[in-house]
């Protein structure tokens, strides 16, 4: 049997890398890592914030709405800076 190499790469390259500490990103501010294809994982809820879990009543805010919060943070700390300038 005659190997192709270029039939092993083209293998390779269909697997996913797999990143053994890909970092997941709760919208709570929880952060943790798990084994995963993806190098960064945002999520909306996790074990901690979890109504199931912490047993308390919560918001439970879509991460979208939560990015927009902290982006508009983000703009009003900046026009902070520049009045003082
Ligand atoms: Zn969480």
């Amino acid at each position: 049997m005659v190997i192709n190499y270029n039939m092993i790469v083209m293998q390779k390259d269909i697997h996913p890398k797999y990143y053994p500490n890909a970092r997941i990103q709760c919208a709570c501010g929880n952060a943790f890592t798990i084994g995963s294809t993806k190098e960064f994982i945002e999520i909306e809820i996790c074990s901690k914030c979890h109504p199931f879990y912490t047993g308390k009543e919560k918001i439970i805010d879509t991460l979208g709405q939560v990015q927009k919060f902290r982006k508009r943070l983000v703009r009003k700390e900046e026009m902070k800076k520049k009045r003082k300038k």
